[in-house]
């Protein structure tokens, strides 16, 4: 159910609706939104009536909401959420580059692919510490280590830090650090590890999981945002196909299916989505033309030597390419892209 007030609604009028919900049991949630404020509820089980909102002061309106995921969903709010993460944002007129390495693996790892990132203009530095690889007996990340190393990088260049989040118990060591909370795809369904990233107020980026629907992601990042926290990216990477021939096939319908159904920016990520270092640059630009925010890319010093997911990172030298051919790709979507200096073509 969603609340429409008048436009002119006073504080106390969005109070006296919020208060209602409240009494009935539900939570409110505030949407503004330039032609209107509307009030979502969520906590319901059933259909909630009507009658209970349209006789109070300032409502317009009270139109159930036909879609599983409510307060996600472009039926609640029209305009597209801009994720901001300090002066940087995800989702606005800028396309965002998120990359780096896999895994953390060293200190002076880390420090040499930030401080290259940040010279070819990137904002978002990403790198697993707590690594959740489908073999027991494969390198796990640094752990907490791995989050020193990357905080330093932070510190030392500015750059905005995304790293995953692979569990409840781990989760205040990693938010400590990390600037954006990344769901990882084998952990888009831990129902308890979304509601208390909802608690938390940092962005999260929530990836696809192999075999989900894009129903059941957008049903994931609804458990965040029915607990409070609205800034949401999701992250095309690839699903599982019959092809064996990639490791994922990139499901570039996602993206403008999710911008239909969904304000949340969404970024897709070609290094998983392919598996092969040598397909990640033109599925990236294409990406972008599908009308992506933005991409996560692995680069790596020396992709041979990497301890998670070398085939599919790109070496920095061909990362420097992908940026170029994104500033030119950015005007013909009309969007920004963040220049070698750091600043911002239009
Ligand atoms: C990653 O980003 O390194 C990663 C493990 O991704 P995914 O969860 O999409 O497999
Ligand atoms: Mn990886």
């Amino acid at each position: 159910m969603l609340v429409v007030m008048r436009r002119e609604a006073t504080p106390t009028e969005i109070e006296a609706v919020k208060e209602k919900i409240r009494s009935l049991g539900f939570m409110p949630h505030e949407i503004p939104g330039v032609q209107r404020l509307a009030i979502g509820i969520t906590g319901n089980r059933g259909r909630v009536s009507a009658d209970h909102f349209l006789s109070l002061p300032g409502v317009v309106d009270a139109i159930p909401v036909s879609r599983p995921f409510k307060l996600v969903s472009r039926e609640v709010k029209a305009e597209d959420t801009v994720v901001r993460v300090g002066r940087d944002s995800i989702g606005g007129h800028d396309l965002a580059v998120v990359a780096g390495p896999c895994s953390v693996e060293s200190r002076s790892q880390i420090l040499e692919v930030a401080s290259m990132l940040k010279e070819m203009g990137v904002r978002f530095l990403r790198g697993g510490a707590f690594k959740p690889r489908s073999s027991p007996y494969s390198f796990q990340g640094l752990k907490l280590e791995g989050l020193e190393y990357l905080r330093e990088a932070a510190e030392k260049t500015g750059l905005h830090t995304v790293t995953e989040v692979k569990d409840t118990e781990t989760l205040p060591a990693v938010a400590a650090v990390s600037d954006i909370l990344q769901v990882g795809a084998r952990n888009m369904y831990n129902f308890s590890l979304l509601e208390r990233l909802g608690e938390l107020r940092k962005p999260v980026l929530l990836k696809r999981g192999f075999s989900a629907t894009l129903e059941e992601l957008l049903m994931s990042a609804e458990y965040i945002a029915s607990k409070g926290n609205y800034d949401i990216i999701l992250c095309e990477r690839g699903i599982r196909t019959f092809e064996t021939s990639t490791r994922n096939t990139l499901d570039l319908n996602a993206v403008p299916l999710t911008k239909k159904l969904s304000h949340l920016p969404i970024i897709v990520d070609p290094s998983h989505g392919t598996g092969a270092w040598d397909l990640v640059v033109p599925m990236a630009l294409a990406s972008i033309v599908a009308g992506a925010d933005g991409l996560m890319i692995e680069v790596h010093p020396h992709p041979d030597e990497a301890l998670s997911d070398g085939f599919q990172s790109l070496r920095p030298e061909k990362f420097r390419m992908l940026m170029d051919r994104l500033r030119e790709l950015a005007s013909f979507v009309q969007r920004g892209c963040p220049e070698e200096a750091g600043t911002v073509v239009q």
